[in-house]
């Protein structure tokens, strides 16, 4: 939701549910973890009464454990922390679950996936940074390839989501679903002014699409 009009949020997620999105991603920042601000559980409650689509909460800010049950209360349906934000990660995911969540551990750029290897267990989405976080609009970091590679011969026949969050458009979601995301975050590829939430998105799948049937020969 961070590349859409603020000004007609409702909107905005009407055109994007209607143009095919599997979920809306909910960015939250703290102005401590990173150096912006953005929403917090009353906007999010606005939006899950505007949409029946799942709502992914992205919770950059330090000390997330003390504002879970609002995000769950408000309409999270997967909450996702960040892994340098949390010392005791594994009660922080043991609370998302007993709010009724799922839960997802958010991994910045410098953030190797090994870090990962005791925790995958409670998991049920690894959310790789793709850039800094932040901000929207930033060029996707290459050098995070490597490790969805790694993330997903780690994760196996699990059902856990890798998900990519940070300068995904038609030329690098390629690059990130043959290393193995299979959930794709887009906010300015999405909300342009070049064209219509729904053209983007047909863009966007087809751009997946072709991605996928390369990797995959019939
Ligand atoms: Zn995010």
């Amino acid at each position: 939701m961070l590349a859409a009009d603020f000004t007609r949020l409702g909107e905005q997620i009407l055109d994007a549910q209607d143009a095919g999105a599997d979920l809306i991603h909910f960015d939250v920042m703290d102005g401590r973890f990173v150096p912006n601000l953005t929403m917090g559980p009353h906007v999010l409650e606005a939006i899950r009464r505007s949409t029946t689509l799942p709502i992914d909460v992205h919770l950059m800010m330090i000390e997330p454990e003390h504002m879970l049950s609002a995000f769950a209360q408000a309409g999270a349906t997967r909450i996702n922390v960040h892994w340098e934000a949390c010392p005791n990660l594994h009660r922080t995911l043991q609370a998302i679950k007993a709010l009724g969540c799922k839960t997802g551990v958010a991994i910045n750029p410098h953030t190797p996936a090994s870090f990962l290897s005791e925790i995958l267990h409670m998991l049920d989405a690894v959310l790789v940074m793709t850039v800094n976080p932040g901000f929207g609009g930033q060029t996707f970091l290459p050098e995070t390839l490597p490790k969805i590679r790694a993330l997903r011969q780690m994760i196996g026949e699990r059902e856990i989501d890798i998900v990519v969050d940070g300068g995904i458009n038609t030329k690098t979601m390629e690059q990130v679903i043959e290393a193995g995301a299979n959930v794709l975050i887009v906010g300015t590829a999405l909300f342009t002014e070049k064209m219509s939430v729904r053209d983007a998105m047909s863009t966007l799948r087809q751009a997946a699409s072709s991605t996928v049937r390369k990797e995959k020969p019939v």
